[in-house]
């Protein structure tokens, strides 16, 4: 993958999302079209907001959804972690915030992806200390020369919402607040569905009686990747032991199977 902070167009795809539809919606109205087709929303005079923060629990698909965004907008992605601008050395934090917008209007159409922001955001006066206060400055100035920053679109995402300053949630910054959820059980299975996308399932298997099971109860996104891995793993495992008995029949192809998922859950 890319160095943190420089772009290119990922190649997430809606299909690659499981779930989360109503967002899909939201940033095909707010963020997809307007990149596509400029010229209409410039007509009709269109002036909204162009800054968004994604809250909710960790790993239910919120880094997925913003890549999928720019990949549909044919738009650039640059992916900057919030602790990680934090931790430059003292006062190159404030320019590396400058360089970071003056590199997503270069490259506009442009989503800048802020993962962590709480990290840059913190009330002010309360963990932070100074540096924080001076990152989240300049970082107001920035948000605020919305002017200047046709066509690069804002996403933040945070896992602590009520440590932001509330200064960074008005409109104009990261103005839109959406939710993103832990999935249910019908999402769970969608999500699944995604995950196999591009792998050998075998036709046993029920992606929505596996989402239906106590053992998914409470699963992330991320939790069911996991589970998809080890799933495939197992099914790898199983071809290779196979092939070393001397037992294997390569007429067949060795897909992944209910009892691999078994497997995966038992673990
Ligand atoms: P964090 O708050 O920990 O950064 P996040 O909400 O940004 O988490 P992602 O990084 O988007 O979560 O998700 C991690 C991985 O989990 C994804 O790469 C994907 O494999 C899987 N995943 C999570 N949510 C979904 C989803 N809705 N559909 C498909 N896969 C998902």
């Amino acid at each position: 993958s890319r160095r943190e902070g420089f772009s290119s167009i990922p190649n997430v795809k809606w299909e690659d999302v499981g779930g989360l539809d109503l967002l899909r919606r939201e940033f095909d109205r707010y963020i997809v079209r307007r990149i596509k087709y400029p010229t209409e929303y410039e007509e009709y005079g269109v002036d909204l907001e162009t800054g968004f923060l994604l809250y909710g629990p960790p790993g239910c698909g919120k880094t997925l959804i913003a890549k999928a965004v720019a990949n549909e907008a044919g738009a650039n992605f640059i992916h900057i972690k919030g602790p990680e601008l934090l931790n430059k050395y003292v006062g190159e934090s404030e320019l590396a915030v400058r360089t970071i917008f003056s590199r997503a209007r270069t490259c506009s159409p442009c989503i800048l992806f802020f993962d962590e922001v709480d990290a840059l955001t913190t009330k002010r006066g309360k963990e932070g200390g100074w540096v924080v206060e001076r990152l989240l400055n300049q970082l107001l100035i920035e948000l605020d020369g919305a002017d200047q920053r046709k066509g690069v679109y804002i996403i933040g995402a945070t896992n602590r919402p009520e440590v932001m300053d509330r200064a960074v949630l008005r409109p104009g910054r990261f103005g839109k607040l959406m939710y993103v959820p832990l999935p249910n059980q019908d999402e769970r299975g969608l999500i699944l569905k995604a995950l196999s996308r591009s792998k050998p399932l075998d036709a046993d298997v029920d992606l929505i009686n596996i989402a239906r099971s106590e053992a998914c109860a409470n699963l992330s996104g991320a939790d069911l990747s996991a589970l998809m891995n080890e799933a495939a793993m197992a099914a790898v495992e199983e071809k290779f032991s196979k092939i070393e008995a001397g037992a294997y029949d390569g007429a067949l192809p060795h897909t992944i199977k209910a009892a691999h998922f078994e497997l995966a859950l038992g673990k």
